[in-house]
């Protein structure tokens, strides 16, 4: 898996297209959208219309809370890789735990566990799994989740969940990895944009603000999957090899935890209050 991905969570429908057509060309090979965006069909028409080669594109996608379960989740494979206009997918991982209902939750994981032997996915794994979901999973689990999918930008970094998965060999793999939770949510953080710390980075390396932030995910052992719609932000946002970051500079961006979440509470997601009915294909 390329450790630098597009995300298109937010990206309307009708303008994923163009924005994964453009990380397709300048050079992207991972894109990372999930069945609750509702853009799985314009992702899936955008690499099938490019020039790149589906076996060179990683295409990894999310299973919703709505479809827990054994059966519901194979099916959730059905719908999403029909969507997307594949066979295989390279990486399928469950969106959220129902820690509320963590035996539906253990069920989906074994349906994930059942389309790997199966060879469907390439690749299985979780996302918002705190330190306590992950305890339960492994006790049960025979396949040790490949990565796990965190809110990870330097003001909500997750030190616990990242270091217990990855010592376990499971990969943490940051969302909102240039603190995109801190602009376009009352989360009480300001825009990690703006941050004068990392302002001061990005000056001293001639970079923006941005690629320092994914230059940190990336030097700390991170998958990252920044989001963007704009072809000059999707291409600065690549651009990240570079450069390297010194052990003074990580160490500035690690002190600006804030331990404030700007994402929902894992243990407060449920399906009364994140209820979304997922279409068939
Ligand atoms: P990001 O940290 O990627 O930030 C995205 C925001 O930053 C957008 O508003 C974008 O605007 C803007 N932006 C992008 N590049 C630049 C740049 N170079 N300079 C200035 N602004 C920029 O946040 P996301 O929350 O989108 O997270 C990334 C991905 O992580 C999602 O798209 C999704 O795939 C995944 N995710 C997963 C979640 C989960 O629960 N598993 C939850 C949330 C996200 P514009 O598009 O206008 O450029």
């Amino acid at each position: 898996m390329p450790a630098l991905g597009l995300g298109v969570f937010q990206t309307p429908p009708d303008e994923t297209r163009d924005a994964v057509t453009a990380a397709l060309d300048a050079g992207y090979r991972h894109i990372d959208t999930a069945a609750a965006y509702g853009n799985e069909r314009e992702v899936g028409e955008a690499i099938a219309a490019s020039d790149v080669h589906r076996a060179d594109v990683f295409i990894e996608t999310k299973v919703w809370i709505n479809d827990f379960g054994y059966a519901e989740t194979l099916h959730a494979f059905e719908k999403s890789a029909g969507k997307l206009g594949v066979d295989q997918l390279d990486l399928l991982i469950l969106h959220q735990a129902l820690p509320g209902d963590f035996e539906r939750t253990l069920e989906a994981y074994r349906a994930l566990e059942t389309l790997l032997a199966d060879g469907k996915v390439r690749a299985i794994g979780v996302s918002n799994f705190m330190v306590e979901h992950l305890t339960a999973l492994l006790d049960r689990a025979t396949v040790v989740p490949a990565l796990n999918q965190l809110e990870i930008h330097p003001y909500f970094q997750q030190n616990a969940a990242a270091d217990f998965g990855a010592e376990r060999g499971i990969l943490p793999q940051a969302w909102s990895p240039i603190g995109g939770i801190t602009f376009y949510r009352d989360s009480g953080h300001v825009n990690a944009l703006e941050d004068p710390t990392i302002g001061a980075v990005a000056e001293k390396h001639g970079k923006s603000p941005a690629q320092v932030m994914l230059r940190w995910g990336l030097q700390h052992g991170r998958s990252v999957i920044p989001k963007s719609t704009k072809p000059h932000r999707i291409a600065e946002n690549l651009d990240v090899f570079d450069f390297e970051l010194s052990a003074e500079d990580l160490a500035a961006l690690d002190g600006l935890e804030t331990g404030k979440r700007g994402g929902p509470e894992p243990d407060a997601v449920t399906l009364e209050t994140f209820s979304r009915e997922i279409p068939e294909a």
